[in-house]
C-alpha cells in the first residue's frame, strides 16, 4: 500500500490534495450535509471505498449493501492493515476481524479469521444465516468455506513479507500503537515515547489503517461496516475493537451510527461507538459526541493518552457528520450527491 503521507504528497500533483480544501463544499458549520445519501469512512482508503459504496447508494440502494461493497474494495487492495495483503501477527499469520450492522440492529461479526479474502462478507452471512452474532477462528473459517468462500493460499503479500522481516530484526512485542502525526518514528533499535510509542515501519508504512464505514441511504436508513487485520505484529489471537459490536461499530436507526479506529483496547474499555451513539441520542452533535468519548479515554489513560491514537467517526439522523481523535492525523472520507472529500478531524492533542 502506498502509505498515507506518501499518498497525500504524491497526490498534490494529481489534485488529490485539493480534496482537503475547506470552503465551497456542502457541509455547514454543524457538519450537516445536504440531502441523502451519505457515506463516510476512515482514512484515505475511504475515498475508494466510498466510491464502491456509492455504486449502490447513488442508485437508491440499501445502506447495508453499500457498506459491505464499500469495504470489500479495501479488503481487495494492498493495504498494511486490511485484507489478506496486510501485515501479519507476530507469528507471521494474517488474521482478520470484521463486523457489520444494519438498520434493524441485526449484526454479524467474524474475528481471528484466516485465509478468507472478504471477512466483511462472511460477517454479513453470520448475521443473515446463523442465529449468532460472532464466529471466530477456525469455526469462522469453516463457516466461510461452507458458504462457498474460497480458502486462499497462506502467503504473505510482498509488502507484508518485507515488513515482517523488518519487524523480526528486533521482534520486540509492543502493545499495538496507532498512526499519529508528530510522534517519533520507531526505528530498528530505537525507542519512541515509551512502550506504547507509535510504530512506523522502516519503509514508511504505518501499522494501522482499519476501515470503518457508516452510511445513510436515500430512505434515511443506516448501516455500518468495519474490517481490519488489527495491529501489525500483534500477539497471536489478539482482537481489537473492530469486530466488536458497540466498540468498533454501532448503528441505531433512530439515532445514527458510529465507527472507530485506533487503539482497539482503549475503544473497547469505553464501549466506544455505542457510547458515541448514546450521546447523540441525548441530542449531542456527532462531533461533540465523538469528542466527549475521546475525552473519556484521555481521562482514563492519563499521561499514557499521549502515546495512543483513537478516533471516532459518526453520522446522525439529521445528516450531521462529525469526528474527533486524540492526536492530530486522523482523517476521513465523505461522499454525498454533491461532494467527495477528505476531511481532517479535530483532535485533543497535536
Ligand atoms: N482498531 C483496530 C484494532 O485495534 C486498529 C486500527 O484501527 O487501526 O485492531
Amino acid at each position: 500500500m502506498i502509505n498515507r503521507r506518501k499518498f497525500i504528497r504524491a497526490s498534490a500533483f494529481t489534485g488529490f490534495a485539493s480534496l482537503f480544501t475547506k470552503g465551497a463544499w456542502s457541509m455547514d458549520e454543524t457538519g450537516t450535509v445536504k440531502g441523502k445519501p451519505v457515506v463516510i469512512s476512515t482514512w484515505d482508503a475511504g475515498i475508494r471505498a466510498n466510491n464502491a459504496a456509492w455504486e449502490i447508494l447513488g442508485n437508491g440502494g440499501r445502506a447495508l449493501d453499500a457498506v459491505e461493497k464499500g469495504v470489500m474494495q479495501t479488503e481487495s487492495e494492498q493495504n498494511c492493515c486490511v485484507g489478506l495483503g496486510a501485515n501479519p501477527d507476530r507469528d507471521g499469520f494474517v488474521t482478520l476481524d470484521a463486523c457489520i450492522m444494519d438498520e434493524f440492529s441485526n449484526c454479524g461479526s467474524v474475528a481471528f479469521l484466516e485465509r478468507i479474502k472478504h471477512p466483511i462478507a462472511v460477517a454479513r452471512r453470520v448475521m443473515e444465516k446463523t442465529p449468532h452474532v460472532m464466529l471466530v477462528g477456525s469455526g469462522a473459517q469453516q463457516f466461510a468455506v461452507a458458504e462457498g468462500f474460497p480458502l486462499e493460499e497462506q502467503k504473505l503479500s510482498p509488502n507484508a513479507q518485507k515488513n515482517y522481516e523488518n519487524w523480526l530484526k528486533t521482534s520486540e512485542y509492543k502493545p499495538p500503537a496507532i498512526n499519529v502525526e508528530n510522534l517519533p518514528v520507531v526505528q530498528k533499535g530505537k525507542q519512541g515515547h515509551g512502550p506504547f510509542a507509535p510504530y512506523k515501519l522502516a519503509n514508511g508504512e504505518w501499522n494501522h489503517d482499519t476501515i470503518g464505514m457508516v452510511a445513510m441511504d436515500t430512505n434515511g436508513n443506516f448501516s455500518g461496516s468495519c474490517t481490519t487485520s488489527g495491529a501489525g505484529f500483534k500477539m497471536r489471537g489478539r482482537l481489537g475493537d473492530s469486530p466488536v459490536i458497540g466498540a468498533g461499530l454501532f448503528v441505531d436507526n433512530e439515532v445514527g451510527a458510529c465507527t472507530a479506529t485506533g487503539q482497539g483496547e482503549d475503544v473497547i474499555r469505553v464501549a466506544g461507538s455505542h457510547s458515541v451513539v448514546e450521546l447523540m441520542r441525548q441530542g449531542l452533535s456527532p462531533e461533540v459526541a465523538c469528542k466527549k468519548i475521546i475525552e473519556r479515554i484521555v481521562k482514563i489513560k492519563g499521561a499514557k493518552a499521549k502515546e495512543i491514537q483513537v478516533a471516532f467517526l459518526a453520522v446522525n439522523k439529521k445528516g450531521q457528520v462529525g469526528a474527533y481523535s486524540i492526536h492530530k492525523g486522523f482523517e476521513y472520507a465523505i461522499r454525498t450527491n454533491e461532494m467527495e472529500k477528505m476531511v481532517k478531524a479535530k483532535s485533543i492533542m497535536d
